[in-house]
C-alpha cells in the first residue's frame, strides 16, 4: 500500500509521564529479582506490556494479587489510596509511579469535596484512572461522561459543584461536559490549570492540523488508551473522512492508501516509538514531512527510591557501566533505549538486593 506522502505529527507517542513510569518499571526489574509486580497494565499499550512480560515482570490487578514480600510498582495512572495502603502494608518494596499530573487532580477532589463541595468527574467509566481517581472521595464524586450524565446526575441541593477531569480526555468532548454542567449547575468550580495535560492537548491540536490537511489519518495505539481514542475522535470531528485506530502495522487495512496521496499518522501518549516507525514503514511512502505544533521539554524523575538506590550504586562504583550511563543521562535516556539496553545485555535482577520482609512503607515516586 504506497503512500505518496506521510505527514507525521509533533508531538506524538509517549509523553514524559510515560516516560517516567516505563523507565521506573525497567529499572524495578534491574534492582530486583524476577518477579516484579505491576499494577495494572504500567501504561495501556500491549506492545509494551509484553516487553516487560518478556523481562519477568507480571502485572496483577489489585495488589493483593502479589506475594506478600515482593517488589510492586503502581501504574501511571493513579491508584485508590486504599490499594496504596494495602500495597505497604504487603509489599517488601512499592513504587508508586502515579504521574504527577494525575496526583494533580487527586488532590483537587480532596480538596474540593473536603471544603463540602460535590465533584462530576468527567471520565470514562472503568478506566484505571478514573477508577483511582473517584476513591479519593466515593461519596461525593459522581461520574459523568456526556452531556446526557450531567442532566441525571444527583447532586445535593446546595452543595458547590466542581468539575474535575480524567487528563487524556477529547477537549472537544470535554468542553461539551463542562458546558452542560455550568448550564444545570451555574458557577461551577473549575481548576485554574485545566485537567486535561499537556500531552493530551497537545497531541490533539497537532491531528486537528493533520486532519484538515490529509486524506485519511491513522492513530497508533492500544484500544484501551483514552488518550489514544481520543485522538481518533479528535481527527473525526476536525472533519477527517477516514480516521482509523491501529496497534500496530499487522492491523492496517490493506485498501487504506488506495487513491489517497495525503496519510497522516499520529501515535497516542502510551504508543512506542519503534510501533509508529513500523506502521510508517508499512505504508511505504515516497516522502515524509513532520507537522509540529508543540515541543514538549518536559521531564520527569524516575521515583524517588529508584532513584536513591541507583545513586548508592553509582556512588560505590557498582552499577554496571552501560546502566551508569543511561542513569546519568536519564533525561536524555528514553524508556525505550533503557528497556533494549536491560533486553540485550540481560540486567534483569543484575542488581538485586537481597530478599528483605515486608516494611510497610511506601516510597512515592516524587522527589518532593
Ligand atoms: Fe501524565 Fe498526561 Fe502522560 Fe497521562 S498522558 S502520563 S497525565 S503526561
Amino acid at each position: 500500500m504506497p503512500t505518496r506522502r506521510i505527514l507525521l505529527a509533533e508531538p506524538r507517542g509517549f509523553c514524559a509521564g510515560v516516560e517516567s513510569a516505563v523507565k521506573s518499571l525497567a529499572w524495578m526489574a534491574v534492582l530486583h529479582r524476577p518477579p516484579v509486580f505491576c499494577v495494572h497494565p504500567v501504561v495501556h499499550n500491549e506492545h509494551v506490556v509484553a516487553r516487560f512480560e518478556r523481562l519477568g515482570v507480571r502485572f496483577v490487578d489489585d495488589p493483593d494479587d502479589a506475594p506478600a514480600g515482593a517488589p510492586v510498582l503502581l501504574s501511571a495512572h493513579g491508584s485508590a489510596p486504599h490499594a496504596v495502603e494495602r500495597a505497604a502494608r504487603r509489599a517488601s518494596v512499592v513504587v508508586d509511579a502515579v504521574c504527577p499530573l494525575v496526583t494533580k487532580v487527586h488532590h483537587e477532589i480532596r480538596t474540593r469535596t473536603r471544603a463540602g463541595g460535590t465533584v462530576l468527574y468527567v471520565g470514562h467509566p472503568g478506566h484505571d484512572e478514573a477508577v483511582g481517581a473517584i476513591a479519593h472521595a466515593p461519596d461525593r464524586v459522581v461520574l459523568v461522561e456526556t452531556p446526557a450524565d450531567v442532566a441525571t446526575a444527583t447532586v445535593p441541593d446546595g452543595a458547590p459543584v466542581a468539575v474535575l477531569a480524567q487528563t487524556t480526555l477529547a477537549y472537544d468532548a470535554w468542553r461539551e461536559v463542562v458546558g452542560a454542567a455550568g448550564r444545570r449547575f451555574g458557577d461551577v468550580w473549575l481548576p485554574p490549570r485545566d485537567d486535561l495535560c499537556f500531552a493530551t492537548t497537545n497531541r490533539q491540536a497537532a491531528v486537528v492540523v493533520l486532519a484538515q490537511r490529509c486524506e485519511a489519518v491513522v492513530v497508533v495505539g492500544s484500544s484501551s488508551s483514552s488518550n489514544t481514542r481520543a485522538l481518533a475522535d479528535t481527527a473525526r470531528r476536525a472533519g477527517c473522512p477516514v480516521v482509523v485506530r491501529v496497534a500496530g502495522p499487522d492491523e492496517l487495512a490493506a485498501d487504506l492508501t488506495d487513491g489517497r496521496d495525503v496519510v497522516g499518522v499520529t501515535a497516542g501518549a502510551s504508543t512506542p516509538a519503534h510501533t509508529v516507525d513500523a506502521v510508517v514503514e508499512a505504508l511505504r511512502p515516497e516522502r515524509i514531512e513532520r507537522v509540529e505544533v508543540a515541543r514538549e521539554g518536559e521531564y520527569f524523575p524516575l521515583a524517588r527510591p529508584i532513584r536513591q538506590r541507583l545513586r548508592e550504586l553509582a556512588v560505590h562504583g557498582a552499577l554496571d557501566p552501560a546502566l551508569h550511563d543511561a542513569f546519568v543521562h536519564d533525561r536524555t535516556t528514553s524508556a525505550d533505549d533503557l528497556l533494549t539496553l536491560i533486553e540485550g545485555a540481560d540486567l534483569v535482577g543484575a542488581h538485586a538486593s537481597p530478599a528483605r520482609p515486608a516494611t510497610g512503607a511506601l516510597q512515592h515516586r516524587r522527589a518532593s
